[in-house]
């Protein structure tokens, strides 16, 4: 089943094909062996398999005897699947790897040495979840990959401004080429219902705000963030969820911080420090539409006016025109806006999607923990790097000066 998926994702995205399936041995001196369940019998392949919530890579000539699959767990076979992908991809670029076998924990967030990690307790049953997810880029196609595959019930609030591109396809681990140019939450929505019912937000983080802090849509007791930016992630800390979960995914790190509030531990307003002129916002807001800044930040709820045509520079009047003819709304047309977007910006770099893969699964394995009644501590930061096979966890505390340590 994994090799299918494999071959079926490599026919999605490559033109002639890349990967074939053999039973044994690769038949082509220069192709990378991957080995599933099983230590690899070419020089430079690389085995790979999970157990319960672990996933294990390991390299030709391994002796540790490794067990595989005798504990089910997704998130042990995404955690493998994301490991060994991070390791053939920096194969691939010409990096002399270490000949190292090794496993990592999503529940635990530990990596360590083939069958050197403690024990962790068989999957929980999961009640039912409520989330706000934001941001539906790589890093939460990663984590949505996982409730899926662990049958979560529940609902949720999805948001993105953007479609999906040319270019998220490969980068985002569930983009197929036939949802280019629909909603980023509908892939989502597609791939978590109908278990989770999702209610689609195809809007600017700005925009949606308001619905919570102004119009009182009731805030999900989890919010997840599969953000890149840091403006974006003090708005959402600043609701100050119960429990907020933010996915990272930068170079070849993974990394996943939690926090909530009252226990003194490190918000995302001190984890991401925003430079102070970051107003990423009104600039690319401004750029996009030739909306003045007190239109839409303000007056977002009102139509598009005549003077909103003539005031805008001349390459968005028509369309500006357009709208106000219809009568649509400020915030409606941003939305619109973003959406129908076709360039992603000269600062697009897109994240390795076995990086945000991995944080997706680590961030999924703090969910099913939360969901089914597990302690976390207030601030915790967890990090994975790919080059050096090193994680850590660090449980992170806020000065008594930042505003978070108000909210309890
Ligand atoms: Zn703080």
């Amino acid at each position: 089943m994994i090799t299918q998926a494999c071959v079926e994702r490599d026919r999605e995205l490559h033109d002639p094909p890349r990967v074939h399936a053999w039973g044994t041995s690769p038949a082509r001196a220069d192709a990378l062996g991957i080995f599933i369940g099983g230590p690899p019998d070419t020089p430079d392949g690389i085995g790979t398999c999970s157990d319960g919530w672990t996933g294990k890579a390991f390299p030709a000539g391994t002796r540790e005897p490794v067990t595989a699959f005798m504990v089910s767990n997704p998130i042990g076979a995404l955690t493998g699947a994301a490991l060994t992908a991070g390791e053939a991809f920096l194969r691939l670029i010409g990096l002399s790897r270490p000949s190292r076998a090794f496993e990592l924990s999503a529940w635990s967030g530990a990596c360590g040495p083939l069958g050197s990690l403690p024990d962790d307790p068989l999957l929980p049953a999961i009640p039912p979840i409520d989330a706000l997810l934001i941001g539906c880029g790589n890093v939460m196609n990663g984590w949505a990959a996982a409730p899926r595959a662990l049958r979560i019930t529940g609902h949720a609030h999805a948001v993105d401004r953007q479609s999906l591109g040319e270019e998220n396809l490969g980068p985002y681990s569930l983009a197929r080429r036939d949802m280019i140019g629909q909603p980023k939450t509908l892939l989502l929505a597609r791939h978590l219902e109908p278990l989770i019912t999702v209610a689609r937000h195809d809007e600017e983080l700005s925009l949606f705000m308001p619905r919570i802090t102004r119009w009182h849509l009731p805030l999900a007791p989890l919010v997840i963030n599969g953000l890149d930016e840091v403006e974006p992630r003090h708005m959402v800390q600043r609701l100050w969820p119960q429990v907020l979960v933010d996915m990272a995914a930068g170079g070849t790190t993974s990394q996943v911080i939690i926090h909530q509030p009252g226990q003194g531990g490190q918000c995302l307003l001190r984890a991401y420090e925003a430079p102070d002129s970051e107003t990423g916002y009104i600039h690319r807001t401004e750029a996009a539409t030739g909306l003045r800044r007190e239109r839409f930040l303000s007056e977002f709820t009102t139509p598009v006016t005549a003077e909103d045509v003539a005031q805008a520079p001349p390459e968005h009047r028509a369309r500006l025109q357009a709208a106000a003819d219809s009568g649509q709304l400020i915030c409606g047309y941003i939305n619109q806006a973003s959406l129908t977007e076709t360039s992603s910006g000269e600062n697009f770099a897109a994240a390795a999607p076995f990086v945000g893969a991995l944080a997706g699964a680590q961030a999924a394995a703090v969910t099913v923990a939360l969901l089914a009644g597990h302690h976390a501590p207030g601030g915790l930061r967890w990090q994975y790097n790919f080059l050096s096979h090193r994680a850590r966890t660090v449980e992170t505390r806020c000065p008594c000066t930042c505003e978070c340590q108000a909210k309890s």
